[in-house]
């Protein structure tokens, strides 16, 4: 066998093994190779096993120094993209009012809405490109952007496009998402914008491939269940695969809605009850937790252990956004859902990796074997843990995407 690239030096090679999510008690069996390497051909993983073991040639080998290496990072939810901050929001939740009072009063969401849609995509794309290489040295290779800061069909469009230009520029992979975030403030203007999302948006979106899936907000505050299935229904004719925001503050039907149509995932799950956990469980839906919305809100945390004792597939992402989630490390929302959900350093790496990938309907990406793309990463350390335990400084030396280094 002849390699482009050789990878040796590996102290410990950690991954998931074999396609597809894994869940529950799945989810502690890690494949580690100790003294491992990595053969890479085109961008793609060709062979991997024990250094010693490798008998082929390599145009170029790389030493890791003995340091570990896992798969690239997955972040399944992110909203990336926006412009103004939410500052003096935080200041005055700090100070005591509640996410819904700052909502209801016109604040909080609405007035990252109103600097986004001010914004240019020059600007947009200024804003966007450094949240996306932070959370890349963080080691995530794959994330995944949502629009739903722009509103109108036509600024949630603008949105779409700017995610494309920084696609297009970034070296990880962008994973767009159509995500329909808040309703219009006066409620006889709902019906009307439901029409425009269903008849014009959604059309639009999937002729000219802007996003691979629709997200909904399900939420007392957002969009209720009959109107979260008209967007659903008008998705599927569109072949938009569903995600769906669900059970963050209140617990009304969105994980029941996601299950029923066959969502890729239920993401925030922050009050779901045992009900919606056992109709996780027994769904191929991929339930998405959300740690950084509860270190910052100081909302319970989503119960990421329970989800993975009834069985269920549990993702982990960093759900950065301004007002709920400022958490620009995919790598350390892993590391708060061993604090605050409860996950094993083990699950919090397959959460991270391949249940991830699966929440965005990918495969080969998020685990290291043959026929995966080359995304991986090489920790300062030469033991995995310190990825999952470590806070506030990057356990991520090298990030490689599709056989090529993109930091080192
Ligand atoms: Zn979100």
């Amino acid at each position: 066998m002849k390699a482009d690239t050789l990878i040796t030096g590996i102290s410990q090679l950690v991954t998931a093994s074999g396609n597809g999510p894994k869940r529950g008690k799945e989810m502690r069996e890690l494949k580690i190779i100790q003294r491992a390497a990595i053969a890479i051909v085109s961008g793609v993983i060709v062979w991997t096993g024990k250094e010693s073991e490798w008998k082929g040639e390599a145009e170029i080998v790389v030493d890791a120094g003995h340091r570990a290496v896992v798969p690239g990072l997955v972040d399944p939810h992110t909203h990336a993209v926006w412009a103004g901050d939410r500052l003096a929001d935080f200041e005055a939740r700090t100070s005591g009012l509640s996410y819904e009072e700052i909502l209801a009063a016109g604040g909080g969401i609405r007035s990252t809405i109103r600097a986004t849609a001010a914004a240019s995509q020059d600007e947009l794309v200024a804003l966007g490109k450094p949240r996306i290489d932070s959370l890349i040295a963080s080691g995530a290779t794959t994330i995944e952007v949502k629009s739903g800061y722009g509103f109108t069909p036509a600024a949630e469009l603008a949105m779409l496009e700017t995610i494309q230009v920084i696609s297009q520029i970034s070296p990880a992979r962008i994973v767009p998402t159509l995500l329909i975030h808040v309703p219009p403030v006066s409620a006889a203007n709902r019906p009307s914008y439901i029409s425009e999302v269903c008849e014009e948006l959604i059309p639009e979106v999937a002729r000219r491939k802007l996003a691979t899936a629709i997200d909904v907000f399900v939420e007392k505050e957002a969009w209720q269940i009959a109107e979260a299935e008209q967007f659903l229904e008008h998705a599927k004719r569109h072949h938009l695969a569903i995600k769906l925001h669900s059970d963050q503050f209140h617990s009304i039907g969105g994980v029941e809605l996601g299950v029923r149509f066959g969502a890729l995932s239920a993401d925030h799950l922050e009050a779901s009850g045992p009900d919606q956990i056992a109709e996780l469980a027994a769904s191929s839906t991929i339930a998405t937790i959300l740690p950084g919305v509860s270190i910052h809100l100081g909302i319970p945390a989503a119960p990421g252990r329970k989800l993975i004792d009834a069985g269920a597939a549990v993702a982990v992402g960093t759900d950065l956004n301004p007002g709920s989630s400022p958490l620009f490390s995919t790598s350390e929302a892993l590391a708060l859902s061993v604090r605050l959900n409860g996950l094993t350093a083990q699950e919090a790496l397959v959460a991270g990796t391949i249940n991830a990938a699966c929440a965005l309907g990918l495969k080969d990406i998020g685990r290291l074997e043959a026929s995966c793309s080359a995304d991986f990463l090489v920790l300062h350390g030469s033991d995995w843990r310190e990825l999952v335990y470590t806070l506030g400084r990057n356990a991520v030396r090298d990030v490689w995407i599709g056989g090529k280094r993109v930091q080192e």
